[in-house]
């Protein structure tokens, strides 16, 4: 009989700090600016990235110190990972935390940590950085409604 994976049986308070960090699929869609439009609700992705993200692997560049170096970046917890609408609907601690379940491309069944870009999820490699460009242009740098 085979044991069911980790992400199936614990909850997200229950997952040891790697399993936890393992659950990141690396899109790299919650390092964007994100304009919301307050009377409808809506959410747009931008192509801008955090002036910390790099854009070609993903990641961020000083996540031990990400919460020092940039105030805003919000840090994912058991507590908030339901209640924090603007991340994507893929995100895999959104959709545990709400009871659904890891889409087939995760890096965690693929088993390839690619299968985030094969499946049309990840940010663009050319995102800008928010140091180049001007607050009041954000909105000319809309890619998508989320
Ligand atoms: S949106 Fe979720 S899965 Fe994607 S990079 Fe952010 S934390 Fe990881
Ligand atoms: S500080 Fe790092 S983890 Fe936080 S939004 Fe910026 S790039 Fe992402």
């Amino acid at each position: 009989m085979s044991q069911k994976p980790f992400w199936q049986t614990k909850t997200l308070s229950q997952m040891s700090s790697e399993e936890w960090e393992s659950l990141c699929d690396g899109c790299g869609r919650c390092c964007i600016y994100i304009l919301h439009n307050e009377e409808t609700g809506d959410v747009f992705e931008t192509d801008v990235g955090c002036k910390l993200f790099d854009p070609k692997t993903r990641r961020c560049r000083d996540y031990k110190n990400r919460s020092a170096r940039v105030p805003d970046c919000v840090r994912l917890t058991p507590q908030n990972a339901k209640s924090l609408h603007w991340l994507p609907e893929t995100c895999a601690y959104r959709r545990l935390a709400n009871g659904k379940k890891l889409k087939k491309w995760h890096p965690l069944i693929s088993g390839d940590p690619n299968s985030v870009v094969a499946a049309g999820i990840a940010v663009s490699p050319h995102l800008i950085s928010e140091n180049d460009i001007d607050d009041n242009l954000l909105e000319s740098r809309i890619t998508k409604e989320r």
